[in-house]
């Protein structure tokens, strides 16, 4: 079983990329990848625009079921009401999983007081949140979720990405604070996954692409590392199915 814990569906407005239920299908099947977390795209701000993008991946995980698992995508300078209606039906009705923080897309610190009202939202909702940690520094780097993770220890926050190599040594340093921190491997190095691995067991650890071009990149840094077949497995689906409770 694979899980990917990182992919987006929809026409980016802020990275200017572009990515289809076609596309995404197409590369999880040719990669044995079993089942995705699929987020919006960003730079949209209507409330229409938010709702379409939610509802386009709740057409497509009604289309696959078991295979598709959506994350909340939307900017929090919103209204606070309306932010968190759409985060409750997108849970509620459409069956949604977790929430995405892209500090440098949004222009969101996790320090922020909308910061702390999408932590708060996840409270609510008992969801985790995903954290885009690396690019965009200094909002993006790791070391800033470390307080909100500890005022929401019932809060798992997964830091996408972890770090991006620069900023790796601050997602050592926030995991060993906070036992509710976990990593998503899409763009880290292979050693730094393997030291995360390491220091804090392959429970905290889960694989994601980001980009369905990119999944056999990163499912062959897992085939790379000496690691145990538990520990693989951990990283390749029980972490992500155990974080984000999607009962496979
Ligand atoms: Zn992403």
């Amino acid at each position: 079983m694979i899980i990917d814990a990182h992919a987006h569906l929809g026409v980016d407005r802020v990275f200017e990329e572009a990515r289809d239920e076609k596309q995404l299908m197409d590369a999880m099947d040719k990669n044995g990848v079993d089942a995705v977390l699929l987020q919006s795209m960003f730079g949209y701000i209507t409330m229409e625009d938010i709702r379409a993008g939610h509802d386009r991946i709740a057409g497509l995980a009604k289309a696959q079921p078991g295979r598709v698992f959506g994350m909340i995508t939307m900017t929090p300078y919103l209204k606070t009401g309306e932010f968190k209606a759409e985060a409750r039906r997108c849970v509620e009705e459409l069956g949604f999983v977790g929430l995405k923080l892209h500090p440098m897309a949004m222009a969101v610190s996790p320090l922020s007081r909308v910061g702390e009202m999408m932590w708060e939202t996840c409270a609510d909702l008992e969801i985790p949140i995903m954290v885009h940690t690396g690019a965009g520094a200094p909002m993006a780097v790791p070391s800033l979720c470390i307080q909100r993770a500890k005022q929401f220890p019932e809060v798992p926050c997964v830091l996408a990405h972890c770090g991006m190599v620069v900023y790796f040594a601050e997602t050592v340093v926030a995991a060993a604070q906070c036992d509710n921190i976990y990593m998503e491997t899409s763009w880290t190095a292979p050693h730094h996954i393997d030291e995360l691995i390491r220091q804090y067991g392959s429970g905290r650890v889960m694989f994601g692409s980001d980009e369905d071009i990119n999944i056999p990149a990163e499912l062959a840094k897992y085939k790379s590392l000496h690691i145990s077949e538990q520990e693989r497995e951990d990283c390749l689906w029980k972490t992500a199915n155990h974080v984000f409770q999607l009962g496979l």
